[in-house]
Order: structure tokens, then C-alpha cells, then sequence
């Protein structure tokens, strides 16, 4: 299956560099490969030590080092929910199209739940998804917060009210 040439525009994203759709791309079609030296088990763990962030591992003797800059492919971030996913044609990487892509549109496929877990971390996560879900989240603590606030006031006043009509009667 061919790569779809000129399909990748780098830009600003959110967490810095990003890649966005430079046309409207149709689903399942490779769109760039993920190019770099390959290296041995032991050149990945040194080169993991260094802070190297753009290693692939294929299996476990075998990952690219992606870091190059002209590796496009590692300029797509991370989603929970990809719009790309990889796909692997021996010890070769490409990344895919999984749906209909409009031009302008951020490319993200999913790096991995060890990639999120150590890296990311969970709560860290930047993805729409994510991120949309911590709004809906912190919206819904204001809320319960607010509520109870709104009760203790309440109680506060209704303490506050009953003595002095006491006092009164
Ligand atoms: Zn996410």
C-alpha cells in the first residue's frame, strides 16, 4: 500500500509541535512511515536512559529510534482515541488513517497504555478525551461543592433564625 504523499503539515498543537492533515485524507491509508535507525534491545535501554522519547519498539529485540527530525511520524501526538493508528509490515512502521480526515485536523493515534502509564501519565493525559473528561469532572466537584455549600448556609441560617424568634416569643 502506497503513502499518501504530502498528506502531513507540522504546526503548533496544544503540547507544542504537532501534525496536522494538509488535505482532506480518506480512512485506512498509510499517510507516513515512522523512519529512524533500528536498534538492538540494548542500544533502546541506553538511548531510553538518555531521555530518548521517540523509541518504537517493534518487538523486543528490535526499535526504531525515531528521534530523527526528518521522521514526520514523530510529530503526531498522543490520543486515547486516535484518528491514526499504526501498522507494522515487518520491521517497518507505518502510520494509518483509521477514518475519513478533514484537512486542518490534528493527527494522534494511540502510543500505548505503558506509553501513557510511565511517559504521560494517566492524569496528565492531553488528548480531547482526556481532557474533556477531567472538564466534566471538576465541573461536577464545583457542583456537588457548591450544593453543600448552599446546604451548610442554610442550616447556618436556619440555626441562626430559631433563637432569636425564641427570644421573641
Ligand atoms: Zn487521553
Amino acid at each position: 500500500m502506497p503513502i499518501i504523499r504530502n498528506a502531513i503539515r507540522i504546526g503548533r498543537s496544544r503540547t507544542g509541535f504537532g501534525a496536522f492533515a494538509k488535505r482532506d485524507l480518506p480512512a485506512n491509508r498509510r499517510i507516513a512511515e515512522y523512519r529512524g535507525p533500528l536498534l538492538s534491545k540494548e542500544e533502546a535501554e541506553r538511548e531510553e536512559e538518555r531521555g530518548n522519547r521517540y523509541l518504537f519498539e517493534i518487538d523486543r529485540d528490535h526499535t526504531i529510534d525515531g528521534s530523527p527530525r526528518w521522521n514526520i511520524a514523530r510529530y503526531l501526538n498522543h490520543s486515547c482515541y486516535g484518528n491514526c493508528e499504526t501498522a507494522y509490515a515487518g520491521k517497518r512502521v507505518f502510520i494509518k488513517t483509521v477514518q475519513p480526515i478533514q484537512k486542518g485536523e490534528e493527527l494522534v493515534y494511540d502510543y500505548g497504555l505503558s506509553y501513557v502509564k510511565n511517559v504521560i501519565g494517566v492524569s496528565n493525559c492531553q488528548c480531547g478525551r482526556c481532557r474533556r473528561r477531567r472538564t466534566r469532572r471538576k465541573r461536577k466537584a464545583r457542583l456537588v461543592k457548591l450544593v453543600k455549600e448552599r446546604r451548610e448556609k442554610r442550616k447556618r441560617a436556619a440555626r441562626l433564625a430559631k433563637p432569636s424568634r425564641k427570644k421573641k416569643r
